[in-house]
């Protein structure tokens, strides 16, 4: 554990520092961030000391990426200009990009539970950390190079892309432990069965994957293709970026949530009513350290459960299911709701069926159409592939989709962040 302290405290302590740390958050706001203290007002909260419990949480209003897309690009900061030392940007696949800050000390913050991150999946000082997260504005590349370093590590800041020298670094340089998208963990493994490079010329050991949902199923495939222990962690920039939580190495279910930094909730994302633990719904995130850009009950769109059951591990923190996906993602193909991880996991159960994966949506007539782009794990499709494809998915998700089985390599690869869905429909 890199801070036993503070991750085996008691939960009756942790929440009365959550407490101590909520009220700050909110006369953050109060204060400084004119557009949310007036909503805090609006909604009765005038003083902090108005917070008297941990359940006074519901009084207070949501916030969306909308807030920060209408107080583009510093309007929501809590900070003058001049405290704030990084910047970082979601890519904005509508219209302008969302613009998160941080002050040293939220860098602090950042590093710290990246470290937790990456000690929670069994990384220890000295080891190599291949880095293919991308850096730039995307939070991934810079935030797992922070925890790794903290965590003392030698990092090798090779970012996303170029997968030929990535496969070379990765055998010359002895990388240990792998950070990527589990869709660009795929691209390496791939180019390393096409160089030939056997596992055994390799120093892989353990894979930290994040920044898109993945299943369990592509779990098993990339354990198998690149022979290390795969884990999953969650964030989001809007909170902090990766870190928010991690899964440890000893249980591997469900990735426990920096709590002393984070307080989660869920909620019913249509009423928005808190749900109790082990309800599914939209994860909802209330920032409790952050100083350049406090959130109070961010709407993550995430939908995922909280389990409170004490863990193995030994840590007190409460863990959150996998991510099914998010809102914003699912697809409504003739009235029927659809995830692309459904597909995902259908697929990879699926003998003879690669990792590889893209769904086109059209709709030609007055009906939605649903192609699924896919390829052979081998070199030639087995007799009847495509039939029994089209049949599983059938039976699995209640919709009937077009198989369009590729020649393997065809499906286009990701270099960062996949591109599962291609929506063609007229909106
Ligand atoms: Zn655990």
């Amino acid at each position: 554990m890199w801070n036993p302290e503070v991750e085996t405290l008691p939960r009756d302590r942790l929440q009365a520092l959550q407490l101590e740390r909520l009220r700050q958050t909110v006369q953050r706001q109060l204060e400084h961030v004119p557009p949310m203290g007036d909503r805090l007002r609006a909604a009765g909260v005038r003083d902090s000391r108005d917070i008297t419990s941990l359940d006074d949480l519901k009084r207070l209003p949501f916030s969306h990426k909308t807030d920060l897309r209408e107080h583009y690009p510093f309007g929501l900061f809590a900070v003058p200009r001049d405290q704030v030392v990084r910047i970082h940007a979601s890519s904005g696949t509508r219209g302008k990009p969302t613009v998160v800050g941080y002050t040293r000390s939220d860098l602090g913050v950042w590093s710290e539970v990246m470290a937790r991150a990456l000690a929670l999946a069994g990384v220890t000082p000295g080891m190599v950390v291949h880095n293919a997260y991308g850096y730039g504005l995307f939070t991934g590349g810079l935030g797992f190079h922070m925890g790794a370093e903290l965590l003392g590590c030698m990092v090798v800041p090779i970012s996303g892309g170029l997968s030929q020298r990535q496969v070379l670094i990765l055998e010359d340089l002895g990388g240990q432990v792998l950070c990527s998208t589990p869709s660009y963990a795929l691209n390496i493994a791939q180019t390393l069965e096409e160089q030939g490079i056997g596992l055994e010329r390799l120093k892989l050991q353990v894979g930290l994957f994040g920044a898109e949902p993945w299943t369990e199923q592509l779990r098993d495939a990339l354990e198998g293709s690149l022979g290390l222990k795969a884990l999953n962690v969650y964030g989001l920039s809007e909170i902090v970026g990766p870190g928010v939580a991690g899964e440890c190495i000893e249980v591997r279910n469900g990735a426990h949530i920096a709590e002393d930094h984070f307080l989660p909730e869920v909620i019913d994302p249509s009423t928005g009513e808190v749900l109790p633990p082990g309800q599914v719904g939209e994860l909802v995130f209330t920032t409790l350290t952050k100083e350049a850009l406090p959130m109070l009950r961010y709407r993550t769109g995430d939908i995922s459960q909280i389990d409170i059951t004490p863990c193995m591990c030994g840590r007190t923190s409460v863990r959150m299911a996998r991510v099914r996906g998010r809102f914003d993602d699912m697809l409504i193909i003739r009235g029927v709701n659809l995830y692309p991880s459904e597909v995902e996991r259908v697929l990879l159960g699926i003998p003879d069926v690669a990792p590889h994966y893209q769904l086109i949506v059209e709709r030609p007539g007055a009906m939605d159409e649903l192609t699924v782009l896919c390829e052979p794990s081998g070199s030639v499709a087995t007799d009847g592939l495509t039939a029994r494809i089209q049949h599983t998915l059938r039976e699995a998700t209640g919709l009937s989709m077009r198989i369009d089985l590729q020649s393997p390599g065809s499906v286009p690869r990701s270099e960062g962040k996949a591109v599962r869905v291609i929506d063609n429909r007229p909106h």
